[in-house]
C-alpha cells in the first residue's frame, strides 16, 4: 500500500479520535524520525515529552532486548527483579518513599486520587471527600483523571464526572483557601502546567499550598506526568522549589517508550492508604517495562543527562527570546528547562502544520495559543541551531 491507501485504511478501522497530520513515521535515529520514504525530520516534540534519550538508543535497545527474551509478564502476584529495581531507582531519584507501577499516565492519576480518599476514609472515616484541582490543568481521558482536568470542552460531554471537584485558580493561593473545606483530602496540581500552555507554579504559591497540606493533613498530589524525568533541569521540577509532595505522579518520559506510568508515596501516606485489595492492574510494571525504567535511570546518570538540560536551557532559551524580539506575533516565552512554549498571535496549528509538513520539523501546541517545544533530552547545539533555522522559514510567511 501507498501513503494514501495507508491513510484511507486508518480512517477505515481506527476510531476517529484525533485529526492526524498525514505522516507516516516508520524508524528514528537520534532526534530525528523518519518517514515511509526515508525523509528526514527533526523532532523537537519527543512523542510528547516521552522519547527522552531520542530514538534507536543502543544502551536502551540492549536492555530491553535481554529483558524481552528472558520474560515479559508475570502479573503483579508474584515478585519479578527488574520491578524492584526500578522502583529502587525511582524512590532515590524521587526521594519518595513507595511506588505503585501504572501503565499510563492517566492511570497514576487514579491511583493517587484513590491514595487520597483512602488516607481521608482512613484517619476520619467515611465521608464524601473532595479533591482541590486547578483551573487550565491537564490529568488525562479516564472518567477520574478527567474529573480534576480543568478544560471543560474535555469534560463537557461526560458528565456527570467524579463528584466533589473543586477547582481554583493556578498560582492563586487565596483561590485554593476559597476551595477549602472540612472534607477536602488532596489538592492535585502539574509543577509546570503541559497541556494547558506551560505554566510554572510560582514558588510562593506552591509553598503555601504545602504548608496548609501540612496543617490541614490533606495531601498535595504534584502531577510530573510531563514535566518530570529531568525535563525541567532536575529529575523531578519540585526538587527546585525546595517541596516535596505526598504523592507525585510520573509516566512520559520514565519509560523512554515503553507505556509505563507510577505513583509514588510517602511512608506517612503508604501507612494510612491503600492496602491489599485496595488496587491493583494485571500489567501494570511488567517486567519489560520495568526493565526499561530501570535502565532509563542508569542512562540518566551514565549520561550525566540533567546536567547536559542544565547546561543546553540557557541555549534554547537565547533562540527563543531572540525569537520573540525578533517577530511582533511571538508576545512571551514560558517554560522550564527542555519544556517551553512561544505564545502566539498567529494560528498555533497552522504553524505545527507548516513545521512538520513543509519544514519537516516537529513541534506541538498547548493550550489555544502556544507553540510548545519537548525535544529530545539529548539535544545539543547543533540541533536548536537547524530548529531555529527550520522554524524561522515558518514564521516568515507570516511576517
Ligand atoms: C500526558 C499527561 C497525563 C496523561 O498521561 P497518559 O499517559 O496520556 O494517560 C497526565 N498528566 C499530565 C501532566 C500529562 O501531561
Amino acid at each position: 500500500m501507498n501513503k494514501k491507501e495507508y491513510i484511507e485504511e486508518a480512517d477505515n478501522c481506527l476510531l476517529h479520535v484525533y485529526n492526524r497530520f498525514p505522516v507516516i513515521f516508520d524508524y528514528g535515529k537520534g532526534v530525528y524520525l523518519y518517514d515511509e520514504l526515508d525523509e528526514k525530520y527533526l523532532d523537537f516534540a519527543s512523542g510528547i515529552g516521552v522519547m527522552a534519550f531520542g530514538y534507536g538508543n543502543e544502551d536502551y535497545e540492549a536492555a530491553l532486548t535481554t529483558q524481552l527474551k528472558r520474560i515479559t509478564h508475570t502479573s503483579n502476584l508474584y515478585y519479578h527483579v527488574p520491578m524492584i529495581e526500578a522502583a529502587q531507582k525511582l524512590t532515590k531519584a524521587s526521594g519518595m518513599d513507595k511506588v505503585f507501577f501504572t501503565n499510563s499516565g492517566a492511570e497514576a492519576i487514579e491511583g493517587a486520587l484513590k491514595t487520597a480518599k483512602k488516607y481521608a476514609y482512613t484517619k476520619k472515616g467515611p465521608g464524601d471527600y473532595e479533591i482541590i484541582a486547578m483551573e487550565n490543568s491537564f490529568h488525562g481521558r479516564t472518567v477520574g483523571s478527567l474529573s480534576v482536568t480543568g478544560t471543560e470542552h474535555y469534560r463537557e460531554p461526560f458528565y456527570p464526572l467524579m463528584a466533589g471537584v473543586k477547582f481554583a485558580t493556578f498560582n492563586d493561593f487565596g483561590s485554593v483557601l476559597a476551595n477549602l473545606s472540612d472534607n477536602t483530602c488532596a489538592i492535585i496540581m502539574e509543577t509546570v502546567q503541559g497541556e494547558g500552555g506551560l505554566y510554572p507554579a510560582d514558588e510562593t504559591f506552591l509553598k503555601k499550598v504545602r504548608e496548609l497540606c501540612d496543617e490541614e493533613d490533606i495531601l498535595l498530589i504534584l502531577d510530573e506526568v510531563q514535566c518530570g524525568m529531568g525535563r525541567t533541569g532536575s529529575m523531578y521540577a519540585f526538587q527546585q522549589y525546595g517541596i516535596k509532595p505526598d504523592v507525585l505522579t510520573t509516566a512520559k518520559a520514565l519509560g523512554n517508550g515503553v507505556p509505563i506510568g507510577a505513583f509514588a508515596v510517602t511512608d506517612k501516606v503508604a501507612q494510612s492508604s491503600l492496602e491489599p485489595g485496595d488496587h491493583g492492574t494485571t500489567y501494570g510494571g511488567n517486567p519489560l517495562c520495568t526493565a526499561a525504567v530501570s535502565q532509563v535511570f542508569d542512562m540518566f546518570e551514565d549520561y550525566k543527562l540533567i546536567d547536559h538540560v542544565k547546561e543546553i536551557t540557557p541555549y534554547l532559551e537565547q533562540v527563543l527570546d531572540n525569537l520573540v524580539n525578533k517577530y511582533d506575533f511571538i508576545t512571551e516565552r514560558r517554560g522550564m528547562g527542555l519544556m517551553q512554549g512561544l505564545v502566539l498571535t498567529i494560528p498555533v496549528k497552522e504553524v505545527v502544520s507548516k513545521a512538520l509538513l513543509e519544514q519537516h520539523l516537529v513541534v506541538l501546541s498547548a493550550g489555544s495559543d502556544v507553540l510548545r517545544l519537548l525535544p529530545p533530552l539529548v539535544i545539543n547545539e547543533q540541533d536548536i541551531d537547524l530548529f531555529k533555522e527550520k522554524i524561522e522559514k515558518v514564521f516568515e510567511q507570516f511576517v
